[in-house]
């Protein structure tokens, strides 16, 4: 009860009001729209409004019962007495039906309520040099009189001054519209497009990601954080202020951030990376700066930044510099560490490229925690399949686990796709459930789409990768001191690689023995030992295993000093760059063409030593490294622990 009513003490004022008001329904909290752009439409709108009104009156009520006649026709009701009166102007005339007395005696008929009289009738007309004139109306006996200015109303000069200022007004809105994209004005250029999404709206719970358990468990104590904040103060205990969610697209981590909003009920900002980038050089910066002032007022609160690279490549990366960029991401950088964890604010952000962010976005109290979100396995797939074909009626034949099977390294969103397809094939054909052959129409037409996008294997090609992994795997577990083996997996990941075997070390380690480098080249070999020994051919998968192991067998010689020859000696050929990790400067080579020419030779008798090794040990183990190939191509992911079992 006690906790209870904490939970809504947290809760920011305008939450509860909006929950009496309108539960659930609303997509967006006119709160967080910028208030001075509101008011500025507001005025712009009123001010028209005037304007609009101002030409009818002066059209409809001065000049509609004004009637331009010609001088000639003017002079003949003059004679003809249907003029009593004229006004003349320097350049035109005009005649009134009536003299001024009578004018006023109609206007006293009008409010009097009496029938009216017939109303008096205005003609105009341009007026030519005519010394007759005067003798005319003279002779006529009508009243006349001259006015300084032809121009009759201050209203035309209104018009002529206000109206192309107000277009340029409207124009200029519209022109910063344009520049500021959606929603901004040129008045509130800092001012922040991301969407508040209010507590039921984002809805999403844990419950409907599937296939990421091991990302859902990094994000539990996330939830729990935000459900609770004061816990953790009387602890002491400090919560990441940043996540990274790191993955291909479509894999759900939008989905996952929403989630935890929605399991923490707690508002839910999203803006993009992108959307930070702007035309001019401060905007991004300045919205950055308004995001957090934001979401500081309506903490405790999610913040999502989606396409973290779009702002957080890292600094070194750009030639020329992008100033705009730079700036954006210093103050990114800037207000994550201005801000205490504690106020509540958690923020998430998603890419799909970390390895070209800027290493000060990773450093302790910014994205210090990342997690991974990949492609789903096999049992993934069939959990994601169940949380989307909950919408669809499916056919009791219909099978998940074969529609899985049949669709190894699909993400989340291909999946959601298949069973989205498969249903609108089944509506086609006029029936109302799903059948297991919509579900494999489905499958083609979305590989077809998807065989551009990322390269799906062959049985072939999933056989020999899966040998090739449980290569590597054996071969470190078989190696003493090497990292203990924590995944293996023949699903596809990134560009190039087609499966992986993480190896997770035990304790850090700043120091490598010679030995150990060796193990890590025995390790790296032993995917195309094993392909060698199962196919009796080698592929090109193992080029980056190659790389790596020729890397190693290099820097043991040049840069440990652990040849014979050139013991203890440090053989330079490439500078790094000393702040900017990562970054090698094609250097001088220091030494002569014959030390080259030995380090090449050292490097093909290293490598070639190991291979022979890898190659005998795999040889003992054939069986064991069949088996565990085997049961990876059926479950495509092998846990630490299941790895180890079958290693038994
Ligand atoms: P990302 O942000 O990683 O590119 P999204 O979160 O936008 O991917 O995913 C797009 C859609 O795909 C989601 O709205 C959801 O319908 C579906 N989806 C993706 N991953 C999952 C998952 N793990 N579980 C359930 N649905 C998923
Ligand atoms: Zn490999």
């Amino acid at each position: 009860m006690a906790e209870n009513d904490d939970d809504k003490g947290i809760l920011p004022a305008w939450e509860k009001k909006d929950k009496k008001e309108k539960p659930g329904l609303k997509k967006h909290d006119p709160l967080i729209k910028p208030l001075n752009r509101k008011q500025f439409h507001f005025s712009l709108l009123y001010f028209l409004i005037t304007v609009i009104a101002l030409i009818l009156i002066n059209t409809y009520l001065f000049r509609a019962k004004v009637e331009s006649i010609d001088y000639s026709d003017f002079k003949a009701k003059i004679v003809s007495g249907n003029i009593l009166r004229v006004e003349m102007g320097e350049k035109d005339l005009t005649g009134f039906s009536k003299t001024k007395a009578q004018i006023e005696a109609y206007s006293k008929t009008q409010s009097g309520g009496r029938p009216p009289a017939e109303p008096p009738k205005t003609f105009k007309t341009v007026r030519p040099a005519d010394p007759e004139l005067i003798t005319l109306l003279d002779q006529k006996g009508v009243e006349y009189y001259a006015v300084s200015k032809s121009d009759d109303s201050w209203l035309g000069t209104l018009i002529s001054w206000v109206l192309p200022i107000a277009l340029m007004i409207l124009f200029w809105n519209f022109l910063s519209k344009k520049i500021g994209g959606p929603g901004q004005g040129v008045m509130s250029f800092g001012a922040n497009k991301a969407k508040l999404v209010a507590e039921g709206d984002t809805g999403v719970t844990f419950q409907d990601v599937a296939g990421v358990d091991e990302a859902k468990a990094e994000l539990v104590e996330i939830v729990d954080f935000l459900k609770n904040p004061k816990k953790y103060e009387a602890v002491g205990g400090k919560i990441p202020k940043g996540v990274l969610l790191v993955g291909p697209p479509g894999t759900g981590k939008t989905l996952l951030a929403r989630a935890v909003a929605g399991e923490a009920k707690v508002p839910f900002f999203r803006i993009s990376g992108a959307e930070f980038v702007e035309m001019f050089v401060g905007v991004g910066a300045a919205r950055v700066r308004d995001l957090f002032k934001q979401a500081r007022e309506k903490a405790p609160c999610l913040v999502f930044i989606d396409e973290l690279d779009a702002i957080g490549k890292s600094r070194g990366f750009s030639l020329g510099g992008n100033d705009e960029r730079e700036q954006t991401l210093n103050q990114l950088l800037v207000e994550m560490d201005g801000f205490d964890a504690q106020a509540g604010v958690i923020i998430l952000s998603a890419t799909n490229r970390p390895e070209i962010l800027d290493p000060a976005l990773l450093r302790p109290g910014r994205f210090d925690r990342q997690v991974l979100v990949d492609r789903p396995d096999l049992s993934g797939r069939v959990e994601i399949l169940k949380v989307h074909a909950r919408k669809v009626k499916l056919d009791l034949s219909v099978d998940l686990e074969k529609v899985a099977r049949g669709t190894p390294g699909f993400t989340g969103a291909d999946l959601a796709n298949i069973v989205n397809e498969a249903a609108l094939l089944a509506v086609r054909a006029g029936r109302d459930k799903v059948l297991p052959g919509d579900f494999d129409s489905a499958i083609e037409r979305v590989v077809a789409g998807l065989e551009k996008k990322n390269r799906l294997l062959n049985p072939k090609e999933r056989t020999i990768v899966a040998h090739h992994e449980t290569g590597h795997a054996v071969v470190a577990a078989c190696t003493k001191g090497a990292d203990p083996v924590h995944k293996i997996s023949i699903i596809p990941r990134g560009i190039g690689a087609l499966g992986y075997t993480i190896q997770l070390p035990t304790e850090d380690r700043f120091l490598l023995t010679e030995e150990e480098l060796l193990g890590k080249i025995d390790v790296l070999l032993g995917g195309r030992a094993s392909e060698e020994i199962f196919f009796g051919e080698i592929s090109t998968g193992a080029s980056n295993d190659i790389t790596r192991a020729t890397d190693i067998a290099r820097k043991m010689i040049s840069d440990y000093g652990m040849s014979d020859k050139f013991a203890n000696v440090v053989l330079p050929s490439q500078r790094s760059s000393l702040f900017l990790p990562g970054q090698s400067m094609p250097g001088q080579r220091e030494y002569s063409e014959s030390t080259q020419q030995y380090i090449d030779e050292e490097i093909t008798r290293i490598i070639g030593s190991r291979y022979e090794k890898v190659l005998a040990l795999l040889k003992a183990k054939k069986d064991v490294v069949e088996t565990i190939a085997k049961k990876l191509l059926e479950v495509e992911t092998l846990g630490e622990e299941e790895f180890k079992n079958l290693l038994k």
